[in-house]
């Protein structure tokens, strides 16, 4: 049985699902520009809670939304719609900016081969569900319409505090005096914003009389609703939508339908790098490319995300991400070695692996376990289910003939015999297969 650290109790708890089929809801990326390597560890780590819980046995239905409208530049209500923001920069439409960084998005979702989720929504196809479910808020007496739009009245939600542990008192004595804009209280938050005459928005829907679109929170309440149907069991993010956007989720999810919006909350915490926060200004918004710029795979990333816990502040550096690459090889070259040999495994040692992961995703403690235990074939492609690695897919079996040339050359080179060494390479080379060499001897790849 897996247990998972639950934000709402602040408890590690026993997972037990509501019902047949699992149900999780992914906040995804708000597409207006490319998404970092900090962002795609969040993603990496999910796809290690869905693929632990399809190896326990349970089904599993997954939402994972796309934000193509209504994120403005703060969590707030204030500033521009990141969307806009992206098409000014480019000179596109935001239609396009939304495409063009879907697409860039979904291409690197598949090279980390992380699980395809069962939905994938774009908050722009909810819009109807949308407007009911502000009509459905009102209605039920948690809405207020102000000249910029109509606002939850945070104050009518008796348990509005409960999730973050926020101080509301403090928020509002913080909150600057005499508000621009007609909020009663500083936590109120938009959940569907009028555009102003002359203002320029071009993503726009008809709505109380006036053009407008929708609060950048509201998507994953209607999602959700529609969707998966709420209480759903797991939803997840990044402790950044603690204090606001999984906040007013769950007050909006109650105003609108009466429901609690999801048993168990999971957040990971964010990547830094070489100890900074990831920003534009500094220059470390690195991205795959980037990194494959340096010789480092998306599997070596992963490798990398996957080596430290989701709820730790992980600190990527160059250095870290070469040892998890080399960790990797050497993983593989075990798995070439099974090839080469029956390997009979520990009894239950991929039962040991999983259960470190069941027990919080302890994903660190796993590959700890897979460094030091003897693992069979078998194991390793239950290892590459579980983490997703490619690593058989990437360790092709030879034949014995170049197997044994791989090892005469290991030989050769502990005798520094470098002449006899690139010898054999050459000749494997012309076989169409290359040589790598790792601590624990050469791997290999095939080349065309
Ligand atoms: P965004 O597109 O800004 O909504 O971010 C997409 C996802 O990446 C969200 O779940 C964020 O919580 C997460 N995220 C953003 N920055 C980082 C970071 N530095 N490390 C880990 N996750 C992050
Ligand atoms: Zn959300």
């Amino acid at each position: 049985m897996i247990k998972l650290y639950n934000t709402a109790t602040r408890k590690i708890e026993s997972f037990k699902p509501l019902g047949e089929v699992v149900k999780i809801y992914t906040c995804g990326p708000t597409v207006y520009n490319f998404q970092h390597i900090g962002n795609y560890a969040s993603y990496i780590y999910w796809d290690l809670l869905i693929r632990t819980l399809k190896l326990d046995g349970y089904k599993v239905k997954r939402v994972l939304n796309l934000t193509d409208v209504g994120h403005l530049v703060s969590d707030g209500d204030e500033g521009e719609d990141k969307l806009e923001k992206g098409a000014a920069r480019e000179g596109k439409s935001v239609y396009e900016i939304a495409d063009y960084y879907i697409e860039d998005y979904l291409a690197n979702y598949r090279t980390l081969e992380l699980t395809w989720p069962d939905v994938l929504t774009r908050a722009t196809d909810f819009i109807e569900e949308d407007k009911q479910a502000v009509d459905a808020m009102t209605a039920n007496g948690y809405t207020y319409e102000t000249s910029d739009g109509v606002y939850f009245d945070t104050t009518r939600f008796a348990k509005y505090a409960d999730f973050a542990r926020l101080d509301l008192a403090g928020l509002q004595a913080g909150a600057r005096i005499g508000f621009s804009d007609e909020k009663r209280n500083a936590s109120d938050f938009a959940v569907w914003k009028f555009i102003k005459p002359g203002e320029k928005h071009a993503m726009r829907w008809d709505y109380l009389g006036r053009p407008g679109y929708p609060g950048w929170h509201l998507e994953c309440s209607t999602i959700i609703h529609k969707e998966l149907g709420e209480p759903i069991d797991i939803h997840t993010g990044g402790i950044d939508h603690i204090p606001v956007h999984h906040t007013n989720e769950i007050a909006q999810t109650y105003a609108a339908y009466g429901h609690e919006l999801s048993r168990y909350w999971l957040h990971c915490d964010f990547i830094t790098i070489d100890g900074q926060k990831i920003s534009k200004s500094l220059g470390n918004t690195y991205v795959l490319k980037d990194l494959a710029e340096r010789g480092f795979s998306p599997m070596d990333y992963k490798m990398w995300v996957l080596s430290g816990h989701y709820q730790g502040a992980r600190n990527f550096t160059f250095e870290s991400l070469e040892a998890a690459k080399n960790r990797r090889q050497n993983w593989r070259a075990r798995i070439a070695l099974c090839y080469q040999k029956d390997v009979s495994d520990e009894l239950g040692a991929f039962e040991k692996i999983l259960a470190a992961v069941n027990n919080n995703l302890n994903s660190a403690e796993a590959f700890a376990l897979v460094d030091s235990s003897t693992l069979s074939l078998e194991d390793w492609q239950k290892i590459d289910e579980l983490f997703g690695l490619r690593l058989i897919a990437d360790t092709p079996d030879i034949s014995e003939e170049q197997y044994a040339l791989i090892k005469e050359r290991d030989s050769a080179r502990v005798a520094k015999n470098f002449a006899k060494s690139d010898e054999i390479r050459d000749t494997l080379i012309a076989q169409g297969v290359a040589v790598k060499d790792t601590t624990g001897g050469g791997i290999w790849e095939y080349i065309n």
